[in-house]
Formats: C-alpha cells, sequence, structure tokens
C-alpha cells in the first residue's frame, strides 16, 4: 500500500546525519529539534500555534481536553471514519453523536449535522477524510449559529488546500477552532514511528494545550489542570524536519497517481473513481488542488468486492477496505438513539469501497498493471 523504503532512499543522506546528530546531543526529548520542527510547521501551514504530541489520538483526545469539554456533553462525528475520532469522545465521557456522510465525497454530511443539534452539542469533529477538506464554510457556519467547537480531524489531510466559498484559501487544519494531526508513517507526512501536532489560531487555548501534553504544569512541578504525558520525541522531530521540505511535492507525486488512475478507469461502469470536490466553485473536478489522496478509494458497483480484493491480493497487489463497518455497528460504540435509515450512505459505502495503492513511489508501470487487474475482474 506504501513504499516508505523507496521513498527513505531520496533523503536517507539527510535523514541519517540528522538522526545520527539528535543521538550525538542526548536531546531526546523536547530538544531543539522539536521546537524548529513547531516553528517549521506553523510557517508551512500559516497557522499560530503548532503543539506537538505522541500520535493522532492524543491530539484529538487533548485538544478536546483543552476545550474544556465536560460528560454528557454531545460531540456529532461522520459514522464513515477510523475509531480513533469516536474512540477519544467516549474516552473522555463525552457522548459520541454519528451521522452520515456524503456519498461523493465521503465527507460529513452537512444535512445530516444539521439534523443531530440539541441543546446538549458542543462541538462538531469533521474529518479530512482520505485527504479532502470537509465542506469547511458550511460546518463554519452551523458552529456559528449553535455556538460550537469545531476539531478538525486532519490526520489525513495534510498539506490540502480548503478554497472558501470568497476565494480565500487555507491548509485544511487551520480553519476550525483547533485541529488534530498524525504522523504515523504512512500519513502523508510520516515519521518513522508514532507522532502527531495540534494546531490552533487561538493564543489562551494554545496555552492551555502546552500544559496539557506536560502533564497539565504550566510551571515546573505546579500542576493546575489534569494533564496528560504526550510528547514528539526529537529523533521524529528530525526526520519531520527533512521530509517537510518535500510534502508539496509528495502530495503532487499523490494526485498525478491518482489522476493516472482514474484515466484509466474512465467508462468502466461499475467503478465510481474518487472526485476531488472543489468547495469554491461547487463542482465536483477531476484534477481539483484540494485532494491530497491519502487514499484513493473506488466504490465498486454490482460486482463482489471482497471477492476483487481476494483477487488482487492473489495478483500481489496490496488493498484495502477503508472502513469495512460503520461505527454505529461497532460494538463499543453502538447506541439506541441510532436508527438505520440515518445511514443509507455509510451502511452502502462499507460494502463497496476499496482503497488502492498509493504512495509518492508509484510509477506507470504499477498504475497499469493494477488498473488493468482491477478493471479485467469487474468486466468479467
Ligand atoms: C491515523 C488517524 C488517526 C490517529 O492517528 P494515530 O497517530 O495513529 O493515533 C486519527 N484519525 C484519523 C482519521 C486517522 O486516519
Amino acid at each position: 500500500m506504501v513504499d516508505l523504503k523507496g521513498q527513505y532512499e531520496h533523503i536517507k543522506e539527510q535523514v541519517n546525519k540528522s538522526v545520527l546528530e539528535v543521538i550525538e546531543s542526548t536531546a531526546f526529548i523536547n530538544g531543539p529539534e522539536v521546537h524548529q520542527f513547531q516553528k517549521e510547521l506553523e510557517e508551512y501551514l500559516d497557522v499560530k500555534h503548532v503543539i506537538p504530541c505522541a500520535n493522532g489520538t492524543d491530539a484529538l483526545q487533548i485538544a478536546m481536553m483543552g476545550l474544556g469539554l465536560k460528560p454528557g456533553d454531545e460531540v456529532i462525528t461522520a459514522d464513515f471514519t477510523f475509531a480513533a475520532t469516536v474512540e477519544v469522545i467516549a474516552l473522555l465521557g463525552l457522548t459520541p453523536v454519528l451521522v452520515d456522510v456524503d456519498p461523493v465525497t465521503f465527507n460529513i454530511d452537512v444535512e445530516a449535522i444539521k439534523k443531530a443539534i440539541t441543546p446538549k452539542t458542543k462541538a462538531i469533529v469533521p474529518v479530512h477524510l482520505f485527504g479532502l477538506s470537509a465542506p469547511m464554510d458550511e460546518i463554519m457556519e452551523i458552529a456559528k449559529a449553535h455556538n460550537l467547537y469545531v476539531i478538525e480531524d486532519n490526520a489525513q489531510g495534510i498539506g490540502a488546500n480548503y478554497t472558501s466559498k470568497d476565494g480565500s484559501k487555507k491548509k485544511t487544519g487551520t480553519i476550525g477552532h483547533v485541529a488534530s494531526t498524525s504522523f504515523f508513517p504512512s500519513k502523508n507526512l510520516g515519521c518513522y514511528g508514532d507522532g502527531g501536532a495540534i494546531f490552533t489560531n487561538d493564543d489562551d487555548l494554545a496555552h492551555t494545550l502546552r500544559g496539557i501534553v506536560n502533564h497539565g504544569m504550566y510551571i515546573r512541578y505546579h500542576h493546575d489542570v489534569v494533564g496528560v504525558n504526550s510528547r514528539l520525541d526529537s529523533i521524529q522531530a528530525t526526520i519531520l524536519r527533512a521530509k517537510l521540505p518535500h510534502l508539496d511535492s509528495y502530495n503532487t507525486a499523490r494526485k498525478d497517481a491518482a489522476r493516472k488512475y482514474s484515466a484509466a478507469f474512465r467508462g468502466i461502469e461499475n467503478i465510481i473513481t474518487p472526485t476531488g470536490f472543489c468547495h469554491a466553485e461547487n463542482t465536483i473536478c477531476d484534477t481539483c488542488n484540494c485532494h491530497v489522496f491519502h487514499q484513493y478509494t473506488l466504490r465498486i458497483l454490482n460486482c463482489d468486492r471482497d471477492a476483487l480484493v481476494a483477487h488482487l491480493n492473489e495478483n500481489g497487489i496490496p488493498c484495502g477496505v477503508y472502513y469495512p463497518i460503520p461505527l454505529h455497528a461497532q460494538k463499543a460504540y453502538k447506541d439506541t438513539r441510532y436508527i438505520e435509515a440515518d445511514f443509507k450512505v455509510t451502511n452502502q459505502l462499507v460494502k463497496e469501497v476499496i482503497s488502492l495503492p498509493m504512495h509518492t513511489e508509484l510509477d506507470d508501470e504499477q498504475i497499469n498493471f493494477i488498473t488493468k487487474t482491477v478493471i479485467d475482474f469487474v468486466s468479467k
């Protein structure tokens, strides 16, 4: 699914040198590399504060702690996403309210959000799923009208642009009140272990978050709030510093691969290719700037998706099903308030989606082999 070795070969010299320097310096925790990376990411994203932490799941949890969300508060998020999003909501004793997604963009459905709002609703967590921004103009409007926080889960969308209706461009993760991301190795900006970060433009919230990641300390050994221990270590930070300058070209390589995949699948009746949704123009386009293709995900219609998965695997082609079970149907997150009729799209998508290999090192020969194998199978 990914080719981390191939990508490493291009930056090997710098990565090896930087990692050795950190080891020689012995500044393993909260060293200067972490601070430098923080500054460089703030500049890249054009956001006031980046707070590095241990992983993307912690980032979400700490963001919610920083906002002061309390047990019983309802948090609306998408039914079709990775479980981390709903997991931290539940862990904090908040009430997750899962809602359906849009069949074209796979992102949280705006009408479904509106329908789910109650007097207890305190926050919305849009996930920029597979690297495509959720409809942030609409989500921010709803949040403003109902006095809600917006926490962007940007684990899959780092580097993506969101163009508002007024034409202004922002990076995903800098639009809501606070955002989280993950540097898990296979993410668009991945380190060589675990890592994550929180972003915000709010100075007070940033201060609160910096204490929470460090045991609730603002002054050494003075614990003002209940915190956690969640750090990005210096070795990971130095690897991320080596990779950040390449993030845009990495994302371009992903978009190029996606375009080639989609060109090969054009006209194949039972395949729906992912489309970049251009929010500014309210249109769907193949070459859209918005999507950074963390995953390249097809919908396979009137065909046995699981048999296709097996067929690809038999031919040595890795693939993934993200995600095979709706969150509302997971044992851990079942709730009697959910009605199946409210999850029509997710219930359908979990049967149809398949994600093909997507990374920065895909070549034409690989893409041709993959697309030919898929087309041969679905056209039978
Ligand atoms: C990867 C991911 C996370 C969690 O990130 P970790 O670093 O693995 O904890 C959270 N949300 C989404 C949507 C993700 O894809």
